[in-house]
């Protein structure tokens, strides 16, 4: 088997892992290196194609494809090594992590590692929601990637549940794909994104805003045929092909807990002192990993922050593996 000795690990190569690596050569550590289990690095704004990215961090306005590019491209200039379809999957200890890559298996020692592997939505096995399993039911997540990442037929109308900032990004992809939005539903009687901003969306795009109002059922076998839904005691449905659901997101905890890490009960983060860092190890958490969920430009900003605070650790020799 492979092995090989690096001075930082990343795992991830969205926006956290990136900022963190750009940060980590600046400040003049060695060898970096970020894994990242998708055939592209960039993170999930690789197929967010809406503008809404880098305010914070770039004190610009880009599409997500743009500004991952960015930041893909900067990590590259500095050095950074980056190993697509690549998978951090194992721990050797708590300083060394299993890799599978096109090559095979790999074993990579560092003095410290960065998990930087985000979080996704609550999708609709998660959320438990009674009916079949027909085709058309997505997270926004997974409706961008197959609109514009993979092309694919989506439906012709749609319901969104849940009113996050992601729940207005879905409408717009929905748009895109030709699919109309019908109606967006909410279990809480007050949406969860900015003021006036689903009003907005219902009125530009005529669909029917039901808040306090509870999936009940998918229907259909083959292809989603309708949602049930309820209101204060009232059963309806809402016919449509399609159903995204949004937002409620899971950090992506998996390789952490493997790794014997304590994970938050609320947050399902891992559990780290005030730096990011798992108590007594050698590694940190970045990014939308450590919920509450933030946007790109703000996990860029802490990644940062946290990137340099371990270079100069480095440096003084304060961290030994
Ligand atoms: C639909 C949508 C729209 C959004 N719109 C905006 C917006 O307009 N503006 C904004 O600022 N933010 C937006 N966001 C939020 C933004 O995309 C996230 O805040 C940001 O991507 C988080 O960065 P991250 O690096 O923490 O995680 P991610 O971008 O999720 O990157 C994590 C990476 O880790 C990789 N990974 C995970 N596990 C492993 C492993 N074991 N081995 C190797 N690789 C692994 C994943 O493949 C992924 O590429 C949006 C999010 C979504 C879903």
């Amino acid at each position: 088997m492979k092995s090989s000795t690096v001075d930082v690990l990343i795992v991830g190569a969205g926006p956290a892992g990136l900022a963190a690596a750009i940060e980590l050569k600046r400040a003049g550590v060695k060898n970096v290196r970020i894994v990242e289990r998708e055939k592209t690095a960039g993170g999930v704004p690789r197929h967010s194609f809406h503008p809404g990215y880098g305010l914070r961090d770039l004190k610009r306005f880009l599409s997500g494809p743009k500004y991952s590019r960015y930041y893909v491209n900067k990590a590259l200039k500095n050095g950074v090594q980056i190993s697509t379809s690549t998978t951090a999957t194992d721990w050797i200890d708590p300083n060394t992590l299993t890799l599978t890559c096109p090559t095979g298996i790999e074993q990579v020692r560092a003095s410290v590692i960065l998990l930087a592997t985000g979080a996704r939505e609550r999708g609709r096995a998660a959320r438990a929601v009674a009916g079949k399993r027909p085709s058309g039911i997505y997270t926004t997540g997974s409706l961008q990637q197959a609109t514009y990442l993979e092309d694919l037929y989506i439906g012709k109308t749609a319901v969104i549940v849940g009113t996050e900032h992601v729940s207005l990004s879905a409408v717009l992809t929905l748009k895109h794909a030709g699919v109309k939005t019908v109606a967006m539903i909410c279990e809480k009687s007050k949406h969860q994104t900015v003021f006036g901003a689903p009003t907005i969306m219902k009125l530009l795009y005529r669909f029917k805003l039901h808040l306090a109002t509870k999936i009940v059922e998918i229907q259909g076998d083959q292809r989603v045929t309708g949602v049930k839904v309820s209101r204060a005691g009232k059963e309806w449905v809402i016919a449509v092909d399609t159903i995204v659901f949004t937002g409620d997101w899971i950090p992506d905890h998996e390789l952490a807990r493997r790794g014997g890490i304590a994970i938050d009960r609320k947050y399902k983060s891992p559990i780290t002192n005030g730096d990011s860092q798992i108590p007594n190890r050698s590694i940190y958490t970045i990014g939308n990993l450590n919920l509450p969920i933030k946007g790109a430009d703000r996990c860029a900003v802490e990644a940062r922050k946290i990137a340099s605070k371990i270079a100069k650790q480095i440096h003084k020799g304060s961290i030994l593996s």
